[in-house]
């Protein structure tokens, strides 16, 4: 068997196997096509592909996901938003993309009358989530938003409100979820590579910059819901989550801010957690946007060590593994990102794939984020919840890692 239909048949498991309820009347029964691509998933022809209408053409949407679109393939840009006109016809004709496909945010409402987008893709500021998520959903279009999915839980429970009122897919953007270090760590620590895990660490910081207008909006608590922490924290707060694949029962925490940085007027700067799990492993977590950048995460089991460092970049990902016969530093396919989560959302919506990234799973990470500012705002407290939440489909058993992109 070549590795090629090896991973034709892993996708085409994975996908029979992965939600039956979810693919179930859909049309999940289709065999992948003969022109599917050597990365192990389908390519669809240009008149096929899922489009999409990209909302906020700030720094994400431009220098990421606008080009993915060309490494994508089953989606495609479709149309643009945004409260700059002149900046949205360039994007637009950039991109081989008509006038009529340029909205802004008073026509926004339009797109339900545009069949070429399937697909809302949210880049907003955090605090813009909710309003341009349940307004997509409320024209009839399926939304994948950014993390963080809103600035507070209540707004997290109407967008999944609105999605399950429009019978609408709603996925939030964890782009760690699709993308193969990840997904490394996640098989080997399900897989009992380093023993039953006990600890889980995460670093999650950068410094913020207060002239650069992405990182102003940042910095203010009413539109970011919550500084280093919703912007970076998030990363970890999921990671813990995803990589243990279970859910804290206890959470406690502390901040470290110097009010006298201009920069942390309303928001906190530096906050550390800890996560307590049901099988009894522990998770120390830790942001800042005071700090030299590092998005590294590690997994210490009984028998073994993961380092992912850096574990969350958007290129250069890479994964140590300590105490474990075998390649220390094993190869880590580099992918783009952006391409790869687009196009999972797109097969999702054609009935393809299973939902992974949901809004729940978002919801979850809401919850467990005004856990930590709570904690923190109390000196430590400890915050006990069961929060209810059960992950229904692990990536680790249902997205496949490409060889390349
Ligand atoms: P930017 O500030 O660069 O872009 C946001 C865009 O939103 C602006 O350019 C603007 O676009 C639009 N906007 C509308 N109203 C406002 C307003 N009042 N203030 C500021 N912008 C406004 O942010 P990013 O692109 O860095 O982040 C956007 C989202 O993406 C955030 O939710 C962030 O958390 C997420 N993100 C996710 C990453 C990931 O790896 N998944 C990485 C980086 C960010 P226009 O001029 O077109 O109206």
């Amino acid at each position: 068997m070549t590795e090629e239909i090896s991973r034709r048949t892993l996708f085409e498991m994975t996908m029979a196997g992965a939600s039956a309820a979810a693919l179930a009347g859909t049309a999940a029964a289709q065999t992948p096509r003969p022109d599917e691509g050597p990365a192990g998933w389908v390519r669809y022809p240009e008149s096929e592909k899922v489009g999409y209408a990209i909302v906020g053409l700030g720094k994400l949407a431009l220098e990421e996901i606008i080009p993915g679109f060309k490494n994508a393939r089953g989606s495609k840009l479709a149309a643009v938003v945004s409260g700059d006109p002149a900046k949205a016809r360039r994007v637009a004709a950039e991109n081989g993309l008509p006038a009529t496909a340029v909205y802004s945010y008073e026509n926004y409402d339009r797109i339900a009358n545009d069949p070429r987008i399937q697909v809302v893709y949210i880049v907003l500021p955090n605090s813009m989530h909710a309003e341009y998520t349940i307004r997509a959903l409320k024209a009839g279009k399926h939304v994948l938003c950014e993390k963080p999915m809103a600035t507070n839980v209540a707004d997290a429970e109407a967008m999944i409100a609105a999605a399950r009122q429009a019978n609408r897919k709603l996925m939030i953007a964890y782009r760690c979820h699709y993308e193969p270090l990840n997904l490394e760590v996640m098989r080997r620590v399900r897989a009992g590579a380093i023993g039953k895990p006990r600890l889980v660490v995460t670093n999650m910081g950068r410094q913020a910059d207060p002239t650069q207008s992405f990182d102003r909006w940042r910095l203010d608590m009413a539109m970011s819901g919550g500084g280093a922490l919703a912007d970076m924290g998030v990363y970890g707060v999921n990671a813990a989550r995803y990589l243990l694949n279970e859910e804290p029962t206890e959470v406690q925490a502390w901040s470290s801010t110097d009010r006298s940085d201009p920069r942390f007027k309303s928001t906190e700067d530096l906050i550390v957690w800890q996560f307590r799990f049901p099988s009894g492993a522990i998770c120390n977590g830790s942001t800042s946007f005071s700090c030299s950048p590092t998005m590294a995460y590690e997994v210490i089991g009984e028998t073994g060590r993961l380092v992912g460092d850096p574990a969350a970049f958007y290129g250069g990902n890479r994964l140590r593994v300590e105490g474990q016969p075998g390649e220390r530093e094993p190869k880590i396919v580099q992918i783009d990102q952006f391409a790869r989560e687009m196009d999972w959302m797109s097969d999702v919506v054609r009935g393809r794939a299973p939902m992974v990234s949901t809004g729940e799973e978002g919801l979850q990470d809401m919850r467990l984020m005004k856990a930590i500012m709570d904690s923190a705002a109390q000196g430590g407290a400890t915050i006990k919840s069961d929060w209810g939440y059960r992950r229904a489909v692990d990536p680790a058993a249902v997205v496949d890692v490409p060889r390349a992109v």
